[in-house]
This record gives structure tokens, sequence and C-alpha cells, in this order.
């Protein structure tokens, strides 16, 4: 049985309605899942179709998060395929920037229960560069006066100073609703940074990643490893021909297995820092446990 059944955490599916995000935000690695797809030949948009036949191999239990490696409403069938899910009785979560997305698809959201509705803000160096037009202003209005269920207002600090855009720190000054500023990872390498050159896991037997069960579904049905596979590297399977289940029962998904444990065998993981600080806290909790066992002797030992 795969390893990562062991933790408690639910399973979940990021599903990328569209390739080619139109935002190209400062830390974004589109060029990458960009050329990947083109390699492969995977197509661009969505189709309702695909989406509804993917989710006849998808169990209930694992959750459906619209996001991916795109702003998910540039698919302008994604309010109908949340809506289509949310009547399947998926349990469901977006992370989006609002960019194309209007006050009617706020409208068709409105009674979803969303476990967490994520608005990435632009922010005042034009690093998250999403257009702050009329509608984009109406939409975030729209939000602030009716909020969908679970809703998160973020922006990524990245440097000292980075705040919210000016045109909108009028209207959450008024609201007073608490925006969550964060950091950004370095996508397992894939942006350019002083970092990009980083393997933080080079050489080190690895321990399987809590994102191992949430992956990302593409636009043909395919499904990569997580959320830093922007490079396509490790694909799991794909799920108009195949269920859920199998995708950790292939080829791919064992060899990433074998993987963790041969630093000599290509895998994302090690360039990814991620998962970093539970694989250090878990590495000390094994390294203290075989210490004490040691210590105490074996019982099996004579
Ligand atoms: S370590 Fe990074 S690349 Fe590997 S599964 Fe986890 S998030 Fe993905």
């Amino acid at each position: 049985m795969p390893a990562f059944r062991n933790t408690n955490n639910p399973a979940s599916l990021q599903i990328t309605t569209h390739i080619g995000c139109r935002n190209l935000c400062s830390y974004c690695p589109q060029q990458s899942i960009v050329d990947a797809c083109k390699e492969r030949a995977v197509t661009h948009m969505m189709s309702f179709g695909t989406f509804t036949a993917c989710l006849n191999h998808l169990p209930r239990k694992v959750q459906l998060v619209f996001s991916g490696f795109s702003e998910p409403w540039f698919n302008p069938e994604c309010s109908r395929m949340l809506w289509y899910a949310s009547q399947q009785d998926y349990t469901l979560g977006a992370e989006t920037t609002l960019s194309s997305m209007t006050v009617q698809d706020i409208e068709q959201l409105k009674h979803i229960h969303f476990t967490r509705f994520v608005v990435h803000l632009p922010d005042n160096q034009q690093r998250t560069r999403i257009e702050v037009n009329e509608t984009y202003i109406e939409t975030v209005q729209r939000l602030l006066d009716k909020p969908l269920r679970n809703l998160i207002w973020k922006v990524h600090r990245i440097a000292a100073g980075d705040t919210l855009h000016a045109d909108l720190a009028p209207m959450f000054e008024k609201s007073g609703v608490p925006i969550h500023f964060t950091g950004t990872s370095h996508r397992a390498g894939r942006i350019n940074s002083e970092r990009e050159t980083l393997l933080p896991n080079a050489g080190k037997n690895l321990l399987p990643c809590a994102e191992f069960r949430n992956n990302v579904l593409l636009p043909n049905g395919d499904v990569a490893l997580c959320s830093m596979d922007w490079s396509l590297q490790h694909t799991l399977g794909n799920l108009l021909a195949q269920r859920y289940e199998s995708l950790f029962e292939g080829e791919t998904f064992q060899s990433i297995q074998k993987s963790l444990r041969d630093a000599s065998l290509p895998l994302l993981c090690r360039a990814c820092d991620k998962d970093i600080v539970r694989r250090n806290r878990l590495q000390q909790a094994q390294k203290n446990w075989k210490e004490k066992r040691k210590q105490r002797g074996n019982p099996l030992d004579f």
C-alpha cells in the first residue's frame, strides 16, 4: 500500500481549467507549464465534457480545488463546472485572482459551501499582475459586500514594503476585512531567483511528501504529481482513461517512491523547498526514536 495513505489529511485534486495564464505574475513559472503542455500536446482549455468524464473516475472523498497552473476563470465554463461538482456532492475549494470573473459568476456560486475561497489580490509593486479595471473593482466590491463562504483575501509579500494595490486600499480600509500577507515558495526551482539553483533535498533519503495526494488535473485529463510540477516531470496517469486509485498503483508513482530513497534517480522533490519543514521534523523524530531504542536495547536481541 502506498505510504501516503498513512496520513490523516484528506486527498485533493487541483483543477487546471486552462493553460497559459494571462496574468503572468512575477513569481509564476508560466513558461514551464506552457512549454511542457506544448511538448505533450495537452489541450489548452478543459471542456465541460472532459471535466464531467474525469469526475466519473473520482471518488467523492477527494476534495476539488479550482486553482492549478492558471487562473481558473480564464475558462468561461469554470462556474458551470463548479456548480456541477457541487451538485455531485464534492467538497470544493478555489484559489483565484478574480481575473475574468464577474458578478454573474458570484451569483452562480453564492450557495456553494466552499471549504476555502482564496482571493489573491494585486500588490503595489506589480508582482501579482492582475488588471485592475472597472469589472474587477465591481467584482471585488460585490465580494466585500456579500462574501462567499470561507473567503480569504491574500496578498503576496515578497519584499518589505509590498502591500495592497493603491486602487483597492480604500475599499478594504472601509470594509475592515482582514488581508493575509504571505510569501511564496520557489516552485521547485522553476522561477528566476537567486534561489533557482538550490537543491534543498540533494543527496538525502526522503520521506513521502504530504502533497503526494494533492495532485493537479490538466485540461486533457492528465494528472500531475503536485502543484510544484510545472514541467510535468511526473504525470501519474489520465482520469479520462483510468480510475483515481490506479494513479497510485502505476509505474510513475512507484518510481517516485523508489527515487525517495535513491538520490541517483531523477525526482522533482529534490529541488523542492515546500515540504522541507515537515520532512526535517519527521526525520528528526525517526532519529530520536532510533536513539532511544538503541539506549533501551532491543528486547528481541539476546
Ligand atoms: S516535495 Fe515538492 S515536488 Fe515533491 S511532492 Fe512535495 S510539493 Fe511536490
